[in-house]
């Protein structure tokens, strides 16, 4: 009932929660395909995961290019595990929106996650097993005023989360979300230290994550720990507060 000899795929694991998620995945026993752009980065997590006694490889691709993401699949193979964790978070009023950071949104945080379902989970129903763990955020169903685009591409993919999770249930594929708060990470910590100090006052616990904390509660969904678990969307993110 453990994860050892599975291959798991996880999305922009050259940083942040990926990262987290792929080194644990590792010491549990998965060989983790690492995803990302920035291949010094990649080559970094992949020696991380060999030097603690695990297995790892790194696959380049640019996820805004279509092209790449059906390479990204093929590449990937047989896989047990998908983890849709790359995307993209911009601030923004909607009066300052562009087109271009719009369609970043809708790609990168839904129709990425949308192609490798659509590529993979074919796969795992002929090998009659798979779970696939998809990275929200807890500003899909808090409405949180400048989180429009974020929260929205998100929010979609919750609920492609319990239409997949229904649509692959026969198949012995599992389908789950974790929705994150504020979490420590290359991305925040390239945010504003205020805004994300008012994010984590807004939390029971009163503070951010470390990516590992997040990575707990995905690699239980991503294992046979959570076999009857399907079309959940599960927060990780401090205890929400109505009241800050
Ligand atoms: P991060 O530190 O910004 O890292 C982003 C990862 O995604 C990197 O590995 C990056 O790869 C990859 N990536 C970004 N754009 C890409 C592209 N066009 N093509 C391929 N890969 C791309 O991210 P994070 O903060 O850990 O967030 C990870 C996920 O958690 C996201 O889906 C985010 O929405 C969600 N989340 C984060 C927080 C938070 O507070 N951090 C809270 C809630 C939800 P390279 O650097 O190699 O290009």
């Amino acid at each position: 009932m453990d994860i050892s000899g599975q291959t798991a795929l996880i999305t922009g694991a050259t940083a942040g929660i990926g990262r987290a998620v792929a080194l644990q995945l590792a010491r549990e026993g998965a060989e983790a395909l690492v995803h990302g752009r920035d291949a010094q980065r990649g080559h970094d997590v992949v020696a991380e995961i060999e030097t603690a006694g695990g297995r790892g490889r790194f696959i380049e691709a640019d996820l805004t290019d279509t092209a790449q993401v059906l390479r990204l699949a093929q590449e990937a193979g047989e896989i047990d595990i998908l983890i849709n964790n790359a995307g993209v978070y911009k601030f923004l009023p909607t009066s300052q929106m562009t087109d271009e950071l719009f369609d970043l949104h809708m790609n990168l945080n839904t129709k990425v996650p949308y192609l490798l379902v659509r590529e993979l989970a074919p796969g795992m129903a002929a090998r009659g097993h798979g779970s696939i763990v998809n990275i929200s955020t807890i500003a899909a169903s808090v409405a949180t005023k400048g989180a429009g685009m974020y929260g929205a591409s998100k929010a979609a993919l919750e609920q492609l989360t319990e239409i997949w999770a229904a649509e692959y249930a026969d198949k012995g594929i599992r389908v789950n979300a974790v929705a994150p708060g504020p979490t420590r990470t290359l991305g925040t910590d390239a945010m504003d230290p205020a805004t994300l100090k008012t994010i984590a006052d807004t939390t029971a616990l009163g503070r951010v994550a470390e990516p590992e904390e997040v990575a707990e509660a995905v690699v239980f969904l991503a294992s046979d720990r959570a076999s009857y678990i399907t079309g959940e969307v599960l927060e990780v993110a401090g205890g929400r507060l109505s009241i800050g």
